[in-house]
């Protein structure tokens, strides 16, 4: 992929109070440098050889203001100014005729992408698009994707009442549009990617990918968010945060560590999901201090038949809506379906297998090892179960113990001889805030 277009019109309202109206609002500088340049910037190390700016409000005062700087970057640039504004999905239609892929930023978005797994997913996965996603901390009131193996089942849109327990998994001003993708827009006609061309698009049957990355991606259009991406850009954040870089992680289980453990056959609704005190703020602490927060679970309930993957999309959709209304998030959930001893009515039994991801097998956290760029050897695991703790040694990093849920005491469970935690805690806060701890010992020199 080397084409890359900007949207950069639209009147800018929000924006409004920062810009005075008197600059278009992708020269809005964000520390000191235009929006629109740190995009093409990150656009131009990542392989992007050619930006399409497409313009409205004040656009034609941009060409003049980033000729020299696109081509410092060795970029081609060209403007395309919109008469009237035709919506998110309307102004592509300055694109067709396009016989490549583009990748479509939308103008107000501070980013830092490793964008050769963005288009390795995207050609795997075979779409017409593929939307970037993420969470975040306020999936109430943002759109919402429902997505299967990579692809999108449904989009719902934030203006509409939505009655359910859903992931939080909110499109983040990016996506790739593939030629056919730009031929569908009406020429000349307002439409909005969200509300009008991708539930279009679902109906007829394309598929639709949605990305879901853990990288960098904030929309500056308020004084509060240009704030922080400008904080972001000082501390260096913003480019650590790409997939380009290794990362560690804390890997937490869920049931007995973030929420409650019913015991039983686990957790079978979304009604039995609780969260545990400082759960949200264990997260809030590891995200602030750096990790990706990764959760790794088994759910032998898909196997034995007891709940189906829309019941556990719904389970893992209210813990992920209770942590949000604390501003936390776990950048994924990784799970095993899967339970070793066939037999039993109702089961599933494509899922009876012995597995390599059940815990204590490590398979889960080697997955979110390859998608996420994990550097294995500084991270950790948190859990409540043996097995938990053996994940963590088959990998040969700590596992840290808490008390809540099995306590680490569930040895009669456990298939083999018992591992011992590295360290034991009362709950996942004290746990996180041990690691926390530990990374400023060693910042300081
Ligand atoms: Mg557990």
């Amino acid at each position: 992929m080397e084409h890359a277009t900007i949207l950069a019109g639209g009147i800018g309202s929000r924006a409004r109070s920062m810009t005075q109206d008197r600059i278009p609002k992708a020269l809005l500088p964000v520390a000191g440098v235009p929006i629109a340049l740190r995009q093409m910037e990150a656009l131009a190390r990542e392989g992007i050889r050619a930006v399409t700016i497409l313009a409205g409000h004040l656009g034609e005062r941009l060409a003049l203001a980033l000729v020299a700087q696109a081509r410092r970057l060795s970029l081609t640039m060209d403007v395309i100014v919109e008469r009237e504004p035709l919506g998110t999905a309307g102004c592509l239609t300055a694109l067709r005729g396009r016989t490549h892929d583009t990748l479509i930023v939308y103008g107000d978005m501070l980013f830092e992408m490793d964008l050769s797994r963005l288009t390795a997913f995207h050609r795997q996965r075979g779409a017409m698009a593929t939307i970037v996603a993420h969470p975040n901390d306020h999936p109430e009131t943002s759109d919402l994707l429902v997505e299967r193996d990579g692809l999108v089942r449904a989009v719902l849109p934030a203006k509409f009442r939505r009655k359910g327990d859903f992931r939080n998994l909110v499109p983040a001003g990016l996506f790739l549009a593939t030629p056919q993708f730009l031929e569908q827009v009406t020429p000349g006609v307002k439409a909005d990617l969200i509300l009008d061309s991708l539930p279009r698009l679902l109906a007829q049957g394309k598929s639709i990918a949605v990305y879901n990355t853990p990288e960098y991606l904030r929309d500056i259009g308020t004084p509060d968010r240009h704030a922080l991406a400008e904080a972001d850009i000082a501390n260096g954040r913003v480019a650590r945060e790409s997939l380009r870089r290794r990362r560690t992680a804390i890997f937490f289980d869920i049931d007995g560590t973030l929420a409650e453990e019913p015991g039983g056959h686990g957790v079978l609704s979304p009604d039995q999901v609780a969260l545990l005190s400082g759960a949200a703020e264990a997260l809030k602490r590891a995200v602030a201090a750096g990790y990706l927060t990764v959760a790794v679970t088994n759910r032998p309930q898909l196997a034995k038949g007891l709940v189906t993957e829309d019941g556990l999309d719904a389970i893992f959709g209210r813990l992920e809506c209770m942590l949000a209304r604390d501003q936390a998030w776990l950048n994924r959930i990784y799970y095993c379906p899967h339970h070793p001893e066939a037999g039993r009515a109702g089961e599933v039994a494509a899922l009876k297998i012995a597995c390599r991801c059940r815990k204590p097998a490590p398979g889960l956290l080697e997955e979110a090892a390859r998608d996420l760029n994990i550097d294995l050897r500084n991270s950790v695991l948190i859990g409540d179960s043996l097995r938990d703790i053996g994940a963590a040694q088959a990998l040969h990093i700590p596992g840290l113990g808490v008390r809540t849920g099995y306590g680490c005491r569930d040895t009669q469970r456990y298939p083999g001889l018992p591992p011992k935690p590295a360290h034991m805690f009362d709950d996942v806060l004290e746990a996180v805030n041990f690691m926390t701890a530990q990374q400023n010992s060693q910042a300081t020199p």
